[in-house]
């Protein structure tokens, strides 16, 4: 009887190394020269940004094995166990892995290995929790309630807490979806700068954008498929297909060996994390949000150069900001003003503050310059004093009303969506150029 193992897989690096989509492609490989076929694509799921615990981007693994019997189980689940034990970082505090096994029985489907990945379903709670889990806060016990709700076996290390991930990633819907390839260093590079021939990268963009996204930030100087800690991965090429990567892939050189690549399925770059809401006031903190609302003030910067600016609506107000790390992108915020109708993406902070991850100008208020009035001669006025009204500078007439003129200015800014440089993208954050190809949008 041929049983699918879903595994899941979390929370096994710190931040002075390893990569849980290492320990991941590491068991893959080790599982497939057991013999032991792996169903489809395995699953890199970006969970709620501001989860507690997180190392770095949040991100938690799943992947699918095909069984023949009981020992089989055994075995595969000893192979994974043992090799998370080994590559974790248990000694740091804050590494807390955790194992998910679901098994599901296949005489429901028939066994072609190719179309298999397309006809399963998961249970409906399940998938719940899992977008709970892109979304809001969740609790060991609550992923403990639904592994055991689900009949799914859960192994912790310490104090077990990567279960929370491990189910998510296991259980997570897809309704849109990138790819990212990851090619790993040899063990013996890690920690040393890498050896990424950057010339390579801009010819690969060139050639592979927009079905590859997210190569560089040519406008900062900056190859984003490089990450910059000290974790196994020499770069990330993300797209919207395995194709496309894979192309990108065989385009980029390095002057140093990768030991190998794995190319996941994610939940990358959808807006999985966004929850469309209509009143400011029901949004809460550690989440994240699309709200539309009215510019309350002008933009004003803060020290760190950060912009910040207060957007109402009938039922309250929010600050958000554009802060400095997003270059070019809070210049544009900065340039909103009073009465702009807009809609911003993003989450909300410790501090209650949203993070704007991108906008859309609605409707732009009309601008105003205050200008002194002419005088009948033809001249400018200047100030009579302080609520004097205004004294022409050539000829000498007065006037004692103190109102200025309004003239209408220019605004810069064009109705439509605005969103951060690739610099300083979330992972889960949904760039423009795919809003615009339409991707299952
Ligand atoms: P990396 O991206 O480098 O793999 P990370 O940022 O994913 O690292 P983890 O080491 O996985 O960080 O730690 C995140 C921890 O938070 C995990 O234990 C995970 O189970 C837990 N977690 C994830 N999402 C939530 C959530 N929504 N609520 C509570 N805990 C969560």
């Amino acid at each position: 009887m041929y049983h699918l193992i879903y595994v899941g897989i979390d929370d096994t690096d710190s931040s002075s190394g390893m990569c849980t989509t290492y320990l991941c492609a590491v068991v893959m490989d080790e599982l497939k020269d057991y013999g032991f076929p792996i169903i489809g694509y395995p699953r890199l799921i970006r969970l709620n940004p501001f989860a507690r615990f997180k190392t770095r981007g949040n991100g938690a693994v799943s992947f699918k094995v095909l069984v023949k019997s009981y020992e089989e189980f055994e075995t595969v689940k000893n192979i994974i166990l043992n090799r998370v034990k080994q590559l974790s970082h248990l000694k740091e505090e804050n590494t807390n892995p955790g194992v998910v096994f679901y098994k599901v029985k296949m005489d429901d489907y028939n066994l072609d290995l190719d179309d298999l990945d397309s006809k399963l379903v998961l249970p409906s709670v399940l998938e719940d929790y899992s977008q709970n889990t892109v979304r809001n806060m969740v609790t060991i016990e609550d992923a403990e309630r639904i592994a055991d709700s689900i009949g799914a076996e859960i192994y912790k290390f310490k104090k077990g807490r990567g279960i929370i991930g491990a189910l998510a990633a296991i259980g997570c819907p897809l309704d849109d979806s990138t790819f990212e390839l990851l090619a790993y260093r040899m063990p013996v590079n890690y920690g040393t700068k890498r050896r990424i021939k950057y010339e390579t990268v801009l010819e690969m963009d060139q050639n592979t954008y927009p079905c590859t996204f997210d190569n560089l930030d040519e406008e900062e100087g900056y190859v984003a498929i490089e990450p910059h800690t000290p974790c196994p991965i020499l770069y990330g090429i993300r797209g919207e297909t395995s194709d496309c990567v894979k192309k990108a892939q065989s385009m980029v050189k390095s002057c140093e060996p990768i030991e190998r690549t794995a190319i996941f399925i994610t939940n990358q770059h959808t807006d999985q994390h966004l929850k469309k809401i209509s009143q400011i006031s029901k949004m809460d903190k550690f989440k994240c949000y699309i709200v539309k609302g009215e510019v309350a003030e002008n933009p004003h910067i803060i020290e760190g150069g950060h912009v910040i600016l207060k957007l109402y609506d009938d039922s309250g107000s929010i600050e958000c900001a554009a802060y400095e790390p997003t270059k070019g992108f809070r210049e544009i915020f900065k340039q909103l003003i009073k009465g702009d109708l807009i809609v911003v993406y993003g989450g909300i902070g410790e501090k209650g503050t949203l993070n704007v991850e991108k906008f859309k100008i609605v409707k732009l208020a009309n601008a105003y310059d205050a200008i002194n009035p002419l005088c009948s001669c033809g001249k400018r006025m200047k100030s009579a004093g302080k609520n004097k009204g205004f004294k022409c500078p050539k000829c000498g007439r007065k006037i004692k009303d103190n109102h200025k003129i309004l003239l209408e200015v220019k605004r810069n800014l064009k109705e439509g969506f605005y969103d951060v440089p690739p610099s300083a993208r979330r992972h889960l954050s949904k760039p423009l150029i795919r809003c615009q190809i339409g991707k299952k949008d």
